[in-house]
C-alpha cells in the first residue's frame, strides 16, 4: 500500500489527489493519495520522513527546498534546482522534476520550433528553458525585473523593456500574471510585436482563461494552456511512484477522466 500526497501552501485547490487516486483505482493498484498543507519548509525533510510517505508531489512554494533536501537528484532537478516529485526509499530521498518533460509532452504537436521566448524567470521558466535547450531550441528569457535573470546566464536574457528581437516561433508565458489578477505579463505593445510573428503560444496557467491566453487567441497562431502540462507531469510522477513502465496511456486516460470531472 503506497501512502502518497501533494505538499504545498495553499493546497486545497490542487487537482493532484483526484488525478492520482483515479489512476490508482483504474490500474487496480494499492495506494492512497492525499494533500498536505505545510506552513513553512524549515523542517521539510524531517516532517516528510516522520509522516511516513512513500512518495510525494511538491508544489509552490517548496520545490526549491525539496530539491535541496534530496540525497539523489535526476538530471533536470540538479540543473534547475527544483523538484516536484520526491520518492523515499530506505530513509533516502530521491528527487525528480516532471514539470519540464510534462511541458515537452504537451507541446508535441507544435512542430519545427527553432526559437522560443519564455516570459518570466521563475522555477517553471528554468525547467522549461532547460528541456527546450536540450531539444536544440534556441531559448531566450525575458522578465519584468532583473533579480531572477541571474539564474539564466546560460540563455540570452533581458528585461521586457530591453527586448530587441521579436521573432520567435513559440512564446511561453511562464509568469503567474493573470492567475489571481487580470494582468498581462508585459505591455500589450511588446506582446503585439511578439505574437504577430509567432507560430505558437503557450500559457502555463491551466485553470482560467488569462489575459495572455485571451490575447493570443486574437492572433493567427496556435495557443495552448497548461492543462496538458499538468496532466503529463502527473503521469510521469505516477510512473515514478509505482515504478511503472508500459502503462502510460492507461495512467493518462484515468487522470484525464479525473480532471474532466469539473
Ligand atoms: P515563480 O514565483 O517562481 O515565478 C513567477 C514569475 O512570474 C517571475 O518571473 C515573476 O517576475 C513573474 N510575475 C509574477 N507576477 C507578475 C506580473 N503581474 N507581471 C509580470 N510578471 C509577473 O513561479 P513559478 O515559476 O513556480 O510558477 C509560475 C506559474 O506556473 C504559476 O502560475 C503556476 O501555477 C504555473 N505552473 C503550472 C504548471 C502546470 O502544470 N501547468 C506547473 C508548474 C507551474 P519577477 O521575477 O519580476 O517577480
Amino acid at each position: 500500500m503506497k501512502f502518497l500526497a501533494v505538499i504545498g501552501n495553499p493546497i486545497m485547490h490542487s487537482k493532484s489527489p483526484r488525478m492520482h487516486n483515479n489512476a490508482i483505482k483504474f490500474l487496480g493498484l494499492k495506494g492512497i493519495y492525499t494533500r498536505y498543507c505545510l506552513n513553512n519548509d524549515l523542517f521539510l525533510k524531517e516532517e516528510l520522513l516522520k509522516i511516513g510517505f512513500d512518495a510525494v508531489n511538491i508544489t509552490v512554494p517548496f520545490k526549491e527546498k525539496a530539491c535541496k533536501i534530496a540525497d539523489f537528484k535526476d538530471e533536470i532537478s540538479t540543473r534547475v534546482g527544483s523538484a516536484n516529485t520526491l520518492c523515499f526509499k530506505n530513509n533516502k530521498i530521491y528527487a525528480y522534476n516532471t514539470d519540464g518533460i510534462g511541458f515537452l509532452q504537451s507541446i508535441e504537436e507544435f512542430k519545427d520550433i527553432k526559437k522560443a521566448l519564455i516570459l518570466g524567470a521563475g522555477g517553471t521558466a528554468l525547467a522549461i528553458a532547460y528541456v527546450l535547450k536540450q531539444r536544440g531550441v534556441d531559448v531566450y528569457i525575458a522578465n519584468r525585473s532583473s533579480k531572477r535573470l541571474q539564474y539564466f546566464n546560460a540563455y540570452k536574457n533581458s528585461l521586457y523593456k530591453d527586448l530587441q528581437d521579436f521573432n520567435f516561433d513559440l512564446i511561453i508565458n511562464s509568469t503567474s500574471a493573470g492567475l489571481m489578477d487580470e494582468y498581462l505579463p508585459c505591455s500589450k505593445e511588446i506582446l503585439h510585436q511578439l505574437l504577430s510573428n509567432a507560430k505558437f503560444a503557450f500559457e502555463v496557467i491551466y485553470n482560467k482563461e488569462t489575459p495572455f491566453y485571451k490575447l493570443c487567441k486574437k492572433y493567427d497562431l496556435r495557443v495552448k494552456n497548461g492543462f496538458e502540462m499538468l496532466l503529463w507531469q502527473g503521469v510521469f510522477a505516477f510512473e515514478l511512484f509505482f515504478d511503472l513502465k508500459n502503462q502510460r496511456e492507461e495512467i493518462k486516460t484515468a487522470m484525464l477522466q479525473a480532471l474532466n470531472l469539473d
